[in-house]
């Protein structure tokens, strides 16, 4: 019943996601504007007011971005596709990043398929969001691993574990409501645009922390109907 009381509270929330954007938007903007109507004025806009525009145009598109995934039709092509690949794709994205901040990612995955049927940009959406955080929760390196295994007839459970900087008790239950951050350039919609995208694909996850130890986020998904009589 709370779980209940809380999904729909955070409906409600959802509901005050424009006004939430539109909020987000417009303080970047300004700075924007304040700039041009310096130069405009005066003539006297240097390389750090242009760096500082930059960053703001920056922003406002990381927020568009995020939102666009969210405000896609629902009408998305699910396709089967093995969720270690799908890993693979995203952990050789980010592996020089990772490589750069003394990050070493390490792959635990199940010799048996792991195909689902899901939408693999979302997925990798989702994928890359978790792992984005993991980094950034490691400013002096670390390893974070990355696992992918049929833990019962029915799920395939990934699991991304880190040794950051972990987060509060009290703090989890604000993970994934819009624009909840810790982080100075930070959106606080990835976690959210993350479990939306897993509930579309009839997914759960969940996030388990603990102060400087680390955090593990659980994503459990379907099998495929075949698998699930196989096993
Ligand atoms: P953002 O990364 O833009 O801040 P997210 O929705 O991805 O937004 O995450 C929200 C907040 O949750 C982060 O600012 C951070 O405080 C916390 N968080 C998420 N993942 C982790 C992690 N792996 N380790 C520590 N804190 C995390
Ligand atoms: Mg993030």
């Amino acid at each position: 019943m709370d779980e209940l009381l809380r999904r729909s509270e955070k409906l409600k929330t959802v509901g005050q996601l424009a006004a939430g954007v539109a909020h987000e938007i417009r303080n970047p903007l300004t700075t924007l504007r304040g700039f041009l109507q310096l130069q405009q004025e005066t003539s006297k806009l240097n390389k750090r007011h242009v760096d500082l525009m930059l960053s703001e145009l920056d922003r406002i598109n990381l927020i568009v971005s995020e939102f666009l995934i969210l405000a896609k039709p629902q009408a998305t092509r699910f396709e089967v596709k093995d969720v270690r690949f799908i890993l693979g794709d995203v952990i050789s994205l980010l592996d020089s990043q990772a490589h750069l901040c003394n990050i070493v990612l390490e792959t635990y995955f199940d010799q048996a398929d792991c195909r689902i049927s899901c939408e693999e940009n979302q997925l990798k959406q989702v994928f890359i969001n978790i792992l984005k955080n993991a980094i950034e929760a490691m400013p002096n390196g670390g390893r974070i691993a990355i696992a992918a295994k049929r833990n019962d007839s029915h799920h395939i459970r990934v699991s991304i574990t880190d040794e950051g900087i972990g987060i509060p008790e009290e703090r989890i239950a604000m993970l994934g409501d819009p624009f909840y951050t810790e982080k100075d350039t930070g959106t606080g919609l990835g976690i959210m645009v993350s479990q939306r995208i897993i509930q579309t694909h009839q997914g759960t996850l969940e996030i388990k922390s603990k102060v400087n130890v680390g955090t593990t986020v659980i994503i459990a998904l379907p099998l495929l109907k075949e698998q699930a009589l196989e096993a």
